[in-house]
């Protein structure tokens, strides 16, 4: 491979939260990251596929198309199993409003189901998509409970109802470095980062 190509890494989100934790999760990588304000983009992509891979696949390859740099994107939400998986891939837009109305419905949606039944998880795809055409997914899970009432400040969306029996708080709760330690973000961008090495490592030579 010729090595020409700039060895930046574009992250396909105007999530504030995402680019926080992008920011802290990618730092080992020792590239610079570059985000869509970096370059003027406000290219917003629809999330209307059925799927997290088919949503990050396509953010990441409309991130590619404005950037022309290796691009990062995920798909990610909340499954909650008494609700038969939902929100899922459909987690960002569950109903119209704030992150705090989608909690407020999702709790109301909950109301009476016993602790034992509460089980959720998060699941984050980030795909990446290069300028010579490859195209890689990857995923991470992180399994907890839906909590009856909304806890902490930290993290964003579903965080304050999101549970972790093994810490005793919620994701809000949890100082930063934790959440990034063992949320779904954390344990997809730990699946990526030999994909990611390997594609900068040879552009760099
Ligand atoms: P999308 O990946 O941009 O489609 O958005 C996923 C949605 O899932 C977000 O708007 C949040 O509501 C939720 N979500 C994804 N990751 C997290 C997280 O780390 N904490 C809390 N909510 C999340």
């Amino acid at each position: 491979m010729e090595g020409k190509r700039s060895p930046e890494l574009f992250i396909m989100t105007h999530n504030p939260g995402k680019i926080n934790e992008y920011r802290a999760l990618l730092a080992p990588l020792a590239i610079p990251l570059r985000f869509p304000a970096d370059i003027g983009s406000q290219v917003q992509v629809q999330e209307d596929e059925e799927t997290y891979a088919g949503n990050a696949t396509r953010k990441a390859r409309a991130g590619l198309q404005v950037s022309g740099l290796i691009t990062l994107a995920d798909d990610s939400g909340l499954e909650v199993d008494a609700l038969g998986g939902a929100p899922g891939v459909r987690s960002a837009r569950y109903v119209p409003g704030s992150d705090a109305d989608r909690i407020a419905a999702l709790l109301s949606r909950l109301d009476g189901v016993p602790w034992e039944r509460r089980t959720a998880r998060f699941r984050c795809v980030i795909a990446i998509a290069t300028p010579e055409g490859e195209l890689y997914t990857v995923e991470g899970v992180c399994e907890g409970f839906i909590a009856t009432t909304p806890a902490g400040t930290g993290g964003f969306g579903y965080d304050p109802v999101f549970y972790l029996p093994q810490f005793g708080r919620t994701m809000a709760e949890l100082p930063p470095e934790t959440k990034n330690r063992i949320s779904h973000r954390a344990r997809a961008v730990a699946a990526a980062m030999p994909i990611l090495q390997r594609l900068f490592h040879r552009t760099e030579r």
